[in-house]
Order: C-alpha cells, then sequence, then structure tokens
C-alpha cells in the first residue's frame, strides 16, 4: 500500500534542471516526485501543502558546510542548522580526514535527517584544532590514505579537500597541493580547494585544477583572490571557469567581502555554486544559514533563478550526483525546499565588517526532506535571531 500523497500548490516552481520558472503544483508520492504540473490545478492527494506566495524549489543543496560537532571546532549540526532552515543535502568539506572519517559517517552522517555528504581532507586529521595547521607537518598529508578512504565511503564522498592558507600549510602551499592532487587523482573525485591567504597568487594553483574541481571562497579579501593589484579579476580566473573549474562562494567567517563580490561580478565572474561555509563561528551571524548568504547574491543582482541553479543543480554536478540531486524530476527523492522572499530593509553583513541594506531577504518556510515535510524555524524566530545580532553590534 502506499502511502498518502503530499500536493504543494499555488506555489512558484523554479527548477533549473528540468527549465521549470512558472506557476506548478508538486506532487509526492511515496517518499518520492510524482509529477510537476504548471499551473493551480488542484490534484487528487490526501495532504495539501499551500504554497501560495511562496516560491519552490528542489531541496537546497550548500556545497560547504562543517558538521562535525564534538570533533572539530567548526562543527555544527545538521538538522538544526540546515535541514530546518531548507537545506536537504549538506556537504561538510573537510573537517575529516581518513582517521578522523569513520566518526563523521557514524555520528553525523548516519544520524541525520538531512543528506549529510563530505570531502575528505588530505590531512589524516581533517580540521580539528584551530591551535595548529592540519598541514604544518606532511606526516600528517598522506594522499594514499585520503583517497581509500574516499573509494570506501564512496557512496557519500564528493572529492578530497585542501586548505592552502598560511595557517593551515605554513609559507608553502605547493607540498600540500601536490598531495591533495594526488590524492584527488587516486580517488578519481574532484578537488576542492580553500584560497585564502594563499601568500602566492591564485594564478599559480589554476593550472593544478581539472575541470570538475572546485575553487571555494572565491570572493574573499585576502591574499591570493581573484583580483589582481589593479582590481581587475585576474584573466586565468575566467580561463579557468571556461574550461570547466567550479567557482564556489564559500562565505565562511572571513571568505565573502561585498567589495570583492561588487567588483569582480560587474567584471562578470559570478560564483558557479553558492556555499555558506556555515561553522560554530559565523552561524549567528554573519552567515546564518544558506538563504542569507543566497540572499547576497540578490542583492548583488544575480537573477533568481540562477541563484537557484547555484544551489541545486550545480551543486550537484559539482557532487556528481546531476542524476539524483537539484532537480524535481519525477522518480527523484523528494528533497523540495519552499522559500518566501520577504521585502523590507535586511542589513547583510560580510565577513570583512561591510554592511548593506538589501531590499529582499529569502526566508526558508517548509522543507520536504525524501517526502517528509517539516516546517522551518519560524520566520519570526528566524528573524528575532538576526535582530539580536544586530542589536549586539551596535
Ligand atoms: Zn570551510
Amino acid at each position: 500500500m502506499s502511502e498518502p500523497g503530499l500536493a504543494i500548490v499555488g506555489g512558484h516552481v523554479i527548477d533549473p534542471a528540468s527549465g521549470l520558472d512558472g506557476p506548478a503544483t508538486v506532487t509526492v508520492r511515496d517518499g518520492r516526485i510524482e509529477g510537476v504540473s504548471p499551473g493551480p490545478s488542484v490534484p487528487d492527494a490526501e495532504r495539501t501543502l499551500d504554497a501560495h506566495g511562496l516560491v519552490v524549489v528542489p531541496g537546497l543543496i550548500d556545497l560547504h558546510t562543517h558538521l562535525y560537532r564534538g570533533v572539530s571546532h567548526y562543527g555544527v549540526d545538521p538538522d538544526e542548522r540546515c535541514l530546518s532552515r531548507g537545506v536537504t543535502t549538506a556537504v561538510d568539506a573537510g573537517s575529516a580526514g581518513a582517521q578522523t572519517f569513520p566518526g563523521l559517517r557514524r555520528y553525523v552522517i548516519e544520524a541525520a535527517r538531512a543528506r549529510v555528504l563530505a570531502y575528505v581532507n588530505v590531512s589524516v586529521l581533517g580540521m580539528i584544532s584551530a591551535y595548529a595547521g592540519e598541514l604544518e607537518d606532511l606526516r600528517w598529508v598522506v594522499p594514499e590514505d585520503a583517497a581509500a578512504c574516499a573509494r570506501e565511503n564512496a557512496d557519500v564522498v564528493a572529492g578530497i579537500k585542501v586548505r592552502l592558507g598560511y595557517q593551515m600549510a605554513g609559507p608553502d602551499p605547493e607540498s600540500a597541493l601536490l598531495r591533495a592532487r594526488k590524492a584527488a587523482d587516486l580517488a578519481e573525485l574532484p578537488l576542492m580547494v580553500h584560497v585564502i591567504d594563499m601568500l602566492r597568487p591564485i594564478t599559480w594553483l589554476l593550472p593544478w585544477l581539472e575541470p570538475g574541481d572546485v575553487v571555494t571562497h572565491c570572493f574573499h579579501g585576502n591574499e591570493g583572490g581573484v583580483l589582481d593589484e589593479r582590481g581587475r579579476v585576474f584573466p586565468e580566473v575566467f580561463a579557468a571557469r571556461d574550461r570547466g573549474v567550479v567557482f564556489d562562494l564559500g562565505h565562511g567567517i572571513g571568505s565573502f567581502a561585498w567589495r570583492v563580490a561588487r567588483i569582480a561580478t560587474e567584471q562578470g565572474l559570478w560564483p558557479a555554486t553558492i556555499s555558506s561555509d556555515i561553522h560554530a563561528h559565523n552561524v549567528d551571524g554573519p552567515v546564518f544559514d544558506q538563504p542569507t548568504t543566497l540572499s547576497k547574491l540578490l542583492h548583488l543582482g544575480m537573477p533568481l533563478a540562477e541563484i537557484i541553479r547555484a544551489t541545486t543543480a550545480a551543486p550537484a554536478a559539482a557532487l556528481r550526483r546531476e542524476d539524483e540531486l537539484g532537480s524535481l524530476a519525477p522518480g527523484r527523492e523528494a528533497d523540495i525546499t519552499l522559500l518566501e522572499v520577504v521585502p523590507g530593509e535586511w542589513r547583510l553583513t560580510d565577513g570583512a565588517e561591510e554592511t548593506v541594506v538589501a531590499s529582499r531577504l529569502l526566508l526558508p518556510r517548509w522543507v520536504v526532506r525524501a517526502g517528509e515535510m517539516l516546517a522551518c524555524e519560524t520566520a519570526t524566530a528566524q528573524l528575532e535571531a538576526r535582530a539580536a545580532v544586530e542589536s549586539a553590534q551596535r
């Protein structure tokens, strides 16, 4: 016997992977998408969810998060901080390495209601402590172990992560990069590279990257960024993008600067994927959650449908899971997010202490994970959390 069906009626559906952008009804049965029918028809379903005034999109994917709470100092809870804010697939970006990955798998990935995937850190330790960089002592950086871990956990692993900042790798990032490249090649998976404070220009790194590899923190304002000394996007950055290197937002705490984002987007460099890099040190501002991060791109002038693509179809492709994730195509596991575009005066702060006033904010209202409908944290609670941070800053 099949479970009762669900119909999401009255909403505006945006599903870039299917080319949908208009009023439509989405039906769900037995945990899977049954269909998407244009127009306001009320189908015959046991439960309906009224989506009038809401945008209905494939479940949000956040390509860069930190979820290893209790082991990594960055960790937050995936259900509290991602799923309850509309993210159905959260990707841990290197919190665990080969030696600490079994715990991430057992206590986080298998325990969460959110779908959790991961990049394996090339350091066997992962990102445990802020007191020492995970790549400072190369004895911890074993490509064969990282690749073996990735292969053994292929169902949940998307690639290899390396952080090339001097805080993690010391003054010379080359040895760490070469070991990460080797790990990704052995695992036959993409490499995700963190590029802040690299002490070398990004043009040094780019020739090492293959199509499908990810440069995260693409709009940071420190050393190793996408802009040259005169404030021009390096031509090598455009060339890398054009051959398929993925430039990912990775907001983080100091990894998104309004100044860099304005200059880069004016010159035509938009992030292919938008991720929050949510972690314990930014979850109560300036990041808050993935929808707030998406709202920042809305303020920069990115069209809503492109923003949705950058948090659904595009990260699904970066994860090499475009056949399973990031779309409302019939037969897929039913991961769906309902967002409200709320007009107002919204203060949005970057990682460099610049605040802008935006006229629209994306608020998550409902989320469906594998067919199960959940209310997001109430709008009141979301806005109160934001207001409390703002008043503390004044
Ligand atoms: Zn991160």
